[in-house]
């Protein structure tokens, strides 16, 4: 389809599905068993492996 008319309400970036638009996240989650864990500040998520797989945790 042509892009002139789509997007005219809504705006932003993708479809709200991130949560409060930008921030550091609240929870680190395991994209392997789903586990969660509450974010540490100062650690990324990514250096956080899951306490039950042992898969990086990703911040959600
Ligand atoms: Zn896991």
């Amino acid at each position: 389809m042509p892009a002139g008319q789509g997007r005219g309400r809504g705006g932003g970036m993708g479809k709200g599905g991130q949560r409060q638009g930008m921030g550091p996240p609240k929870e680190c989650k395991c994209p392997g068993c789903g586990h969660t864990i509450p974010h540490q500040p100062g650690q990324p998520c990514a250096n956080q492996a899951c306490p039950k797989c042992g898969t990086n945790m990703v911040g959600i």
